[in-house]
C-alpha cells in the first residue's frame, strides 16, 4: 500500500474543519452523538500529528489478526472502490469488481427488476410476465405477481461484458442499469 496518509489526513481535516455538526444521513441517540463528536475531535487532532508511515503500520498490525470487526472497519474505511487493488475494475453496470482478463460474455448479469415487470396474462397454472427494461416476456409457473424472490426463476434483464465506461451503458428510467451514483458507489469516489 503506497498511500500518502499524512496528505491524505490533510486534505480530510481541512475539508471537514468547518463542520461543526455530525455530518450524515445516519441518526445517533444523543449520548452517542456526543460521542462521536468528542471521537471526531480526538481523531481530527490525531491525524494532524500522526506520521502516514506509523499509521500505515499500525493499521497492517491490525489487519494482521485477522478480526472479523477490524476487516468490517477498515473495508468501511478504505472501500474497493477508493483503493482499487492493481488489476481490478468496478463495473458501472451491475457494481461490481472484475478483473478485465477474466471476464466472459456472461459475466456482467442483472435479473429483471420487479418495478420493470408487468403482468401480460394469466391463465390457471401461472403468469406471463413483460419486462419494460429489455421487453422479455416470460412465464413463471405458479407465480402470480413477480417480487424479488422469483427474480433468479426468470432469465436475465442484461447479460454480457461488465465495463467501467459509463456512456457504453444505457441508463434510462425504464431500464435496469443504475448509475453508480443512483446505487450508492459513488460516495467512495469523492
Ligand atoms: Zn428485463
Ligand atoms: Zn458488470
Ligand atoms: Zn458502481
Amino acid at each position: 500500500m503506497s498511500i500518502d496518509t499524512r496528505s491524505d489526513a490533510e486534505s480530510i481535516v481541512s475539508k471537514y474543519s468547518s463542520i461543526d455538526t455530525l455530518n450524515s444521513d445516519e441518526s445517533c441517540e444523543p449520548q452517542e452523538c456526543q460521542y462521536l463528536e468528542s471521537e471526531w475531535s480526538r481523531l481530527t487532532s490525531l491525524l494532524q500529528s500522526l506520521q502516514g508511515q506509523e499509521v500505515h503500520r499500525y493499521l497492517q498490525r491490525v489487519l494482521k489478526k485477522k478480526e472479523i470487526r477490524s476487516i468490517r472497519a477498515l473495508s468501511q474505511l478504505l472501500p474497493a472502490h477508493r483503493f482499487p487493488t492493481a488489476g481490478i475494475i468496478h463495473c458501472v453496470r451491475c457494481h461490481h469488481e472484475y478483473y478485465p482478463a477474466h471476464q466472459t460474455p456472461k459475466s456482467c448479469q442483472l435479473y429483471h427488476s420487479p418495478r420493470l415487470v408487468d403482468i401480460v396474462a394469466q391463465d390457471q397454472t401461472g403468469t406471463t410476465f413483460l419486462c419494460h427494461g429489455c421487453n422479455q416476456k416470460f412465464y413463471l409457473k405458479d407465480i402470480w405477481k413477480f417480487t424479488k424472490e422469483h427474480q433468479s426463476l426468470a432469465g436475465y434483464c442484461f447479460q454480457g461484458y461488465h465495463t467501467d465506461d459509463a456512456f457504453s451503458v444505457q441508463y434510462r428510467p425504464l431500464g435496469i442499469a443504475k448509475t453508480c451514483q443512483d446505487n450508492g458507489c459513488i460516495e467512495f469516489y469523492i
